[in-house]
């Protein structure tokens, strides 16, 4: 069994999900699809909870997310039977969305579930949409809510992590039967529900996540991503004009990758996967003949080739100072007891005897402030914002274990006159990074990328 996983940019028109429904109905093995909301919709719904709103905000947004939907659905279904169904589904479901915005705006407060049960909606509205493109081209699919179905979430709202047992055990009842039957499940992304019934969202891009959870729980042999990109790259194309495809990682270097900054995948996707060993392939929608980015449990050391791509990540940081915190018991504990109990993470942390040093996604650095200057926190002295800045992240099976990659790293970086503001090794197995001044990120990405794979070089052999 295979899941197929369609993300937002393979659902902008028509034409798309005619193809869409074309690669479905191609595939020969059985199948579940995994859906995100169509082009955009969750930025339009994360924006507009952003600031209060009026009434008629609330309507004309309801009638634009109607018309984004309702204009698939006319171009794209000609049976009237299947169009007039999933009309009546897609009616229901924004007015809920509807009554949801109202209450919001009576209420005057917007709590975090509340924001995950709104945000959910994309994918609530894009499973209807293609359930009728896949009916109404004689292929037997039914859509499928994820808390209807059983994927129960740990309820941290904003980024729920799946409890896989529970998941496997709901989905083989939910919804195998119906691809015994020869029933396309249909199936929304980006969400479930947590023990308690309350919808919670994996994350932004959290769809890549969900595939991954209902393909563990469904014991499936592969895992597909359609996208609209080629697959994983050695670098930004952006930057480097000459960066090639990697038609293989293992899950540890996707995992790193995407943590640091690659934004093909929702960083959390592989580790459903390892648990189990199921392959992912990541495929370009729009250019199929590529064979795209394998992802799965081989690791692949190659002596000469360690280093297979070089990613980043605009970042900020919190300079904690004080003499003595870094040897001080207890220190980073309750820092960082504030910080999670603020719902900051903290990306990653570099300590001396008198500064630590926190990493903090750069959305995060004025409120990490605030909750840190308001507490008294035992021999801290003072904090400093750092903006700015970037991490630059070099990814590899067998980085921690090959000498001079770090000093040719640097020596290209210096090369260019670039200042390494911070590094950090040996964190992960297969991956180290360092800081620079975010003007420099462009020509830092492309000297080190220069020198690994400069063909004729480094490129094939060593
Ligand atoms: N629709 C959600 C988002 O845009 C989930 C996803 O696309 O994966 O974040
Ligand atoms: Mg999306």
């Amino acid at each position: 069994m295979k899941i197929m996983k369609f993300g937002g940019s393979c659902l902008k028109n028509e034409e798309d999900l005619e193809l869409v429904a074309k690669i479905i109905g191609q595939e020969k093995d059985e199948k579940v699809v995994v859906l995100s909301g169509i082009n955009r919709v969750t930025d339009k719904l994360v924006n507009f909870l952003q600031k209060s709103y009026s009434e008629k905000e609330v309507d004309s947004l309801i009638a634009q997310v109607r018309h984004m939907h309702m204009d698939l659905l006319t171009k794209s279904v000609e049976s009237k039977e299947i169009y007039e169904q999933a009309k009546v589904k897609i009616e229901s479901r924004l007015k809920v969305l509807e009554r949801l915005l109202y209450g919001i705006h009576y209420v005057g407060e917007l709590t975090e579930k509340t924001r995950d049960l709104v945000l959910s909606y994309g994918e609530r509205l894009s499973v209807v949409i293609l359930e009728a493109v896949l009916r109404s081209r004689g292929i037997d699919a039914e859509s499928l809510e994820a808390d209807e179905i059983g994927v129960v979430t740990d309820g941290n709202f904003g980024s729920a992590t799946a409890d896989l047992p529970l998941v496997e055990r709901n989905l083989q009842e939910s919804v195998l039967p119906l691809i015994r039957r020869g029933i396309i499940p249909v199936i929304t992304g980006f969400f479930g529900r947590d023990a308690h019934g309350s919808t919670t969202i994996f994350g932004r891009n959290g769809s890549d996540y969900s595939a991954s959870v209902i393909g563990y729980a469904l014991n499936a042999d592969s895992v597909e991503i359609w996208k609209d990109v080629d697959g994983f790259m050695s670098a930004d194309p952006k930057f480097v004009k000459n960066a090639h495809l990697l038609d293989e990682l293992s899950y540890d270097e996707a995992a790193e990758l995407a943590y640091f900054g690659a934004r093909i995948l929702h960083p959390r996707t592989v580790e459903p996967l390892k648990l189990k060993g199921i392959p992912l392939r990541i495929k370009n929608m729009y250019r199929r003949e590529l064979p795209g980015t394998l992802v799965h449990g081989r690791k692949k050391v190659l002596e000469n080739k360690v280093v297979k791509s070089v990613t980043y990540k605009d970042i900020g940081a919190l300079k904690i100072y004080g003499s003595g915190v870094g040897s001080m018991m207890g220190v980073l504990g309750e820092i960082s007891t504030h910080l999670s109990d603020n719902r900051i993470n903290i990306k990653s942390v570099i300590t001396s005897q008198t500064c630590i040093t926190l990493l903090l996604e750069k959305e995060d650095v004025e409120k990490s402030y605030r909750v840190l200057s308001s507490t008294r926190i035992k021999s801290v002295e003072k904090l400093e914002k750092v903006k700015d800045i970037s991490l630059i992240a070099i990814v590899g099976e067998g980085i921690l274990n090959s000498p001079g990659i770090a000093a040719k790293v640097f020596n290209a970086v210096a090369n260019r006159g670039i200042n390494v503001e911070m590094f950090a090794a040996g964190a992960s197995e297969v991956a180290f990074y360092f800081i620079v001044k975010k003007r420099y990120l462009g020509d830092a990405v492309k000297a080190i990328h220069r020198i690994f794979f400069q063909r004729g070089r480094h490129h094939g052999k060593a």
